[in-house]
């Protein structure tokens, strides 16, 4: 590392950013702003006078996220940013009953934001079991959804399934209460870094077709209709924590069920160590997987048309179905259908002699327990549910039935549909 700024030439470096050189600390800071800024100006999704919620998790991230965000803010602030920022922390005790010092690290997290200065709200885990119409049923008895969701992530088989199964009710959650709340946008603080090891992971986890959405600068409102937006996802670890270090930025770290297991534990632990260990050797492992994942996409987007008749999302991850295969279209997804129906002693019929595209076919299949009300509860659950979604739903433990509960978590939350929104504009529109 050479040791004098590169940008005034002046300075002493302190860091070595990607292939744009040795920055001094005064250079290095305006650069970090420039990136959050820059990503809010490439994609202007945020209009004046929205709306905000940052999604607040206490870690370095999120924690610096909001510091740069309160100076974009600022009167000071050359260009100061006009939108209304709130913050949303989602509270996950009931997942770690066992760990002692939860309190006083939600005591923490609750100062940090009070200190900020903005409107901020705390919602726990398990209201994802107590809405209703849209909205975040509060004040009434937590005890049945808190051993209800326990009892859940408890009947999980893999660690895997457990941080997928979370991530999804996070997003979920956090996008229920800000549409109550009346924001419009939700800030996530993932990192280039995150983001290299979430393509990797969620690419293994066979959620290829969600790529845009799950790493993306927004995922395009498909939760509600409110947009969850990275704005860091041209910054790396590195960056942030000589950012935090240089503002002496006050974070909190909250353990979970994926801290201090063994890196073979799930596949996201797995991929993480994996990006970690080879951006020692080689540092532009990170943006090597970003940038390939960008280009994928652009050709994703060129075939778009292909699929342009596949209306219905997830019930879960709210992504569209990618199990609505095409007549004759061959699918790596076909193939696994095929396999498991032939070793389930699911075999097809004279009309369908090559078994199901999708699972809806699958019910006009002799089931081994046609009639029994719980398999058909499943079926249905299974119909509205991605590839990745059914991995995730036939990992949870059958001997215990939570459709119930599943019912209620897959409720469809998806985006406002095409249809629905002219329906809602029709009174508007003119008549051509
Ligand atoms: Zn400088
Ligand atoms: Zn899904």
């Amino acid at each position: 590392m050479s040791t004098q700024c590169v940008k005034c030439e002046e300075g002493k470096a302190i860091i070595l950013v990607g292939t744009n050189g040795s920055f001094c600390k005064e250079c290095f800071l305006k650069y970090f702003t420039h990136k959050f800024r820059a990503a809010l100006g490439k994609h202007p999704v945020v209009r004046y006078d929205d709306k905000v919620a940052v999604a607040f998790s206490g870690g370095l991230n999120s924690s610096a996220m909001l510091h740069v965000l309160l100076e974009s803010l600022s009167p000071l602030s050359f260009k100061r940013l006009k939108f209304h920022p709130g913050i949303i922390f989602v509270d996950e005790t009931v997942l770690l009953p066992e760990e002692k010092n939860y309190e006083i690290y939600l005591n923490e997290i609750e100062s940090i934001m009070k200190a900020s200065g903005l409107p901020y709200h705390i919602v726990k885990l398990e209201k994802i079991l107590s809405i209703s119409d849209d909205t975040v049923i509060e004040n009434n008895d937590d005890t049945a959804q808190t051993c209800n969701l326990r009892e859940l992530f408890d009947s999980i088989k893999s660690i895997t399934s457990k941080q997928e199964l979370l991530y999804r009710l996070r997003c979920k959650l956090l996008t229920y209460k800000a549409k109550e709340l009346g924001y419009q946008h939700i800030f996530l603080g993932e990192t280039s870094s995150r983001l290299a090891i979430n393509i990797l992971s969620n690419i293994a986890q066979g959620q290829g077709a969600h790529l845009s959405l799950d790493t993306g600068f927004t995922d395009n409102g498909r939760y509600l209709g409110i947009n969850l937006l990275r704005p860091l996802r041209d910054i790396g670890a590195k960056e942030i924590a000589v950012y935090t270090n240089i503002n002496k930025i006050q974070s909190v770290f909250l353990p979970n069920f994926s801290t201090k297991v063994p890196a073979t534990s799930s596949i996201q632990r797995l991929t993480e160590d994996f990006i970690v260990s080879l951006t020692s050797d080689f540092p532009a492992t990170e943006t090597t997987v970003y940038r390939t994942s960008n280009k994928l996409e652009m050709m994703k987007n060129s075939k778009k048309e292909e699929n342009k008749d596949t209306n219905e999302n997830c019930f879960l991850c709210c992504g569209p179905l990618d199990t609505q295969i095409k007549e004759g279209n061959a699918s790596a997804l076909q193939a696994i259908e095929f396999t498991e129906n032939l070793s389930n002693g699911i075999f097809g019929t004279a009309e369908n002699p090559h078994l199901p595209h999708d699972l809806k076919s699958t019910s006009k299949l002799p089931q081994s327990d046609s009639g029994d009300d719980y398999c058909e509860t499943q079926e249905k659950t299974m119909v509205n549910l991605c590839h990745s979604c059914k991995i995730l739903h036939k990992d949870v433990n059958t001997e215990v039935n939570f459709d119930p509960i599943f019912e209620h978590l897959f409720k469809n939350s998806s985006k406002v549909t095409n249809e629905e929104m002219r329906k809602q504009l029709e009174d508007v529109l003119l008549d051509c």
